[in-house]
Formats: C-alpha cells, sequence, structure tokens
C-alpha cells in the first residue's frame, strides 16, 4: 500500500490542538503470522493515533485483529513466528523493530496493559500485592518495603478496602471485579501514559463493569492517560471513548469520533453491530438484528471488499463490484470509511475523490 494515495483514517491533524506529533501514532500497521495451515494475515494496513489523555476504542468482533493489533504495540507478540511492518511511534520512539531490551523497559513504565481475564494474567503463587510490587520494583530499582507500600497504595487507589491486609491475599481470594481493579493496580503502579486494555469487563455483570468503566474514566482525569480500549461491545465504546475504530477481518472498516460512528454509522457492517444491541433509549420494542454468518477465518479472507459475503447493502452496488474490488478507507470531515457505498466513485482512485470532494462536486 501506498499511504501517499490512501487517505488513512481521521488522524490526529484533523483534531489535535496546536498540531505536532501524536503520543501514539500506528501507520499502515500489517501483522502476519506463519501457522501449520498457513499463513495469517492479522492486521492489515492498519493506521490510528491518540493524543494523551483521550480514549480510542477499537471494536469488532473475535478473529477482527484488534488483541494482536494491542499485543503489536506492546511488542509482545511471538517474534519467532511473527511479522510486523509499518510504523509505531509511542512520544516519537519506534517500536517497530525496537529490540526486546528496549521494549521491556518502556512496557509498565510507559504503556501497559489490562488483560482480559485477570484470573490467568494473575499468578496463583503469589500474594496480589508481592505481585504489583514485583512489577514497580522491576522498573524503579526501589526498596522491596518501598515496593510494598506502592502496592497498598495502588489497591487503595483501585477501591480495594482494607488495601494493607487485603494486599497479603492470592488471586483466586478476591471476585471477578476485584481481581480486574488489582490488574487495573499493576498496570498504573509505574504510572504509564498508555494504558491498554483488553475486553477489560467482558467476564464482569453490568454493575462492576460500570464500577470499572468509572475507576478508567478516573484514573484517565488524574494522570491525563491515554487508553486504547478492546472491546466488542459498543455500549461500553459508548459510554467511554472519545473515538471509534471498526475493525474487521484485521481492517480498518470505519474511523471517527464517537459521535460520528455511533450516532451517523456509514459502514453497513458498523451499522450491524449497531442494530444487534438492545436499545435502552427507544420507548418501543426495536427487533435486534444480528449480523448475518460469522467472520471469515484469517487463512481465507475474501476477495474484494471482506465483508461482502455478509453484506446487504452490496446488491446495491451493480457487476459485483463488492466482490472484485477492496473499497480503501477514505476519509471525510475526520470520519473515515472504506465502503464503495460512501466513496464518490468506487472505481475511481482514493486521490480523484478527494479532488472532487474538494471541489465539491460530491455529497
Ligand atoms: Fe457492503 Fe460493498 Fe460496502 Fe463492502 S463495499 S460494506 S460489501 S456495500
Amino acid at each position: 500500500m501506498n499511504p501517499a494515495t490512501v487517505n488513512t483514517g481521521p488522524s490526529t491533524d484533523d483534531r489535535a490542538a496546536g498540531g505536532g506529533a501524536p503520543f501514539l501514532d500506528v501507520r499502515d500497521l500489517s501483522v502476519r503470522f506463519s501457522t501449520e495451515d498457513g499463513p495469517v494475515q492479522a492486521v492489515d494496513g492498519l493506521s490510528f493515533s491518540l493524543e494523551r489523555g483521550r480514549t480510542l476504542g477499537i471494536v469488532g468482533e473475535s478473529g477482527s485483529g484488534k488483541s494482536v493489533t494491542s499485543l503489536a504495540v506492546l511488542g509482545l507478540h511471538d517474534r519467532a513466528r511473527t511479522r510486523v511492518g509499518g510504523s509505531i511511534r509511542l512520544d516519537g520512539v519506534e517500536l517497530v523493530g525496537a529490540d526486546e531490551a528496549r521494549l521491556r523497559g518502556l512496557r509498565g513504565s510507559r504503556m501497559a496493559m489490562v488483560f482480559q481475564d485477570a484470573l490467568t494474567a494473575l499468578s496463583p503463587y503469589y500474594s496480589v500485592g508481592d505481585q504489583i510490587a514485583e512489577t514497580y520494583r522491576r522498573h524503579t530499582r526501589c526498596s522491596r518495603r518501598a515496593a510494598g507500600e506502592r502496592a497498598v497504595q495502588m489497591l487503595a487507589l483501585v477501591g480495594i478496602p482494607s488495601p494493607q491486609t487485603r494486599a497479603k491475599d492470592y488471586p483466586h481470594q478476591f471476585s471477578g471485579g476485584m481481581r480486574q481493579r488489582v490488574m487495573i493496580a499493576m498496570a498504573l503502579c509505574c504510572d504509564p501514559d498508555l494504558l491498554i486494555a483488553d475486553e477489560p469487563t467482558t467476564a464482569l455483570d453490568v454493575t462492576v463493569q460500570a464500577q470499572i468503566l468509572e475507576l478508567l474514566a478516573e484514573v484517565q482525569q488524574q494522570f491525563h492517560t491515554s487508553i486504547v480500549l478492546i472491546t466488542h461491545d459498543l455500549g461500553v465504546i459508548a459510554g467511554i471513548a472519545d473515538d471509534v475504530l471498526v475493525m474487521y477481518a484485521g481492517r480498518s472498516v470505519e474511523h471517527g469520533s464517537v459521535t460520528q460512528v455511533l450516532a451517523e454509522p456509514r459502514h453497513p457492517y458498523t451499522r450491524g453491530l449497531l442494530e444487534s444491541v438492545p436499545r435502552l433509549d427507544s420507548a418501543v420494542d426495536v427487533p435486534l438484528k444480528p449480523v448475518p454468518g460469522s467472520p471469515p477465518s484469517l487463512l481465507a479472507v475474501p476477495g474484494g471488499c471482506a465483508f461482502h459475503p455478509r453484506c446487504q447493502s452490496r446488491a446495491q452496488l451493480p457487476d459485483d463490484l463488492c466482490g472484485r474490488l477492496r473499497p480503501e478507507l477514505v476519509a471525510e470531515g475526520g470520519h473515515a470509511v472504506a465502503c464503495h457505498l460512501s466513496a464518490a466513485d468506487p472505481l475511481a482512485t482514493p486521490e480523484s475523490n478527494d479532488t472532487r470532494r474538494n471541489q465539491g462536486t460530491t455529497p
């Protein structure tokens, strides 16, 4: 892909006040694995950016490339079997191709992750206090005593009652919501600038889910942390994110502010996701409409638009255009969509569509 010819989304330039490079800038990211069944292109030409203190929600079904993207940012992929291309810059520092020692230095101190399943991510053999203290000591080389005090301080910050006592408890002695708080405490103990939360509320009931989201928002306000929130739940995105990136089969299909994407979705996949969640703001019962079919295997992504086998809007375009030609991501007013129905002329190049838009000859 030639980045010069493709508008890769509503980047920073559209919204950043004062210009300058964004805090997290991902350009044309590709992640490819080798598997026993063949190569898998898990992420393909993905671009997005994030400013300090803002939250980007990445949504999509399982297998859309959301979690792989976050692992690539943190450099946590299996290096022997994975090829990462493109660019990931954190505060101007290039992470693609950086050696493991450098990434290890950045993980925890400048960027951290809250994993999906706290019970698996935490070690059952150590108390939660020891696990938080260990993370802190590794990056600050402080004394054991200072690290222990930090662990208690962090448990208090995330709302664990009696933190001094609970720091001595083991993960299995906590409820699911409390374990997720411990994970957030561990991720935040070194004051990272970037927090990636991968489905942090999936296994939790709605009340605890709301508490965890509130906690993330409070933490962000207090520390001006940038957050990438990965989820399949659009309700979670609506509650906390500033911007939304919708992924399908490893690519971005829609990208913009929460208002643009959730209130005026342009991509049929985004509309399908929205129609499949219950609406509590409607006086009448709106029947749920699931997106037909299932996401494609990344071993055999359909040609043309990867969504075309499931898309009910494709009939609006002639000559099986959607099955033949992959739509480029084209942005207008900070709202980027990869769908032929949104392009001024699907057969034109991205530049000619841009030119026509600038001349006001297209809607
Ligand atoms: Fe549907 Fe065609 Fe748009 Fe793809 S490009 S989302 S198949 S209308």
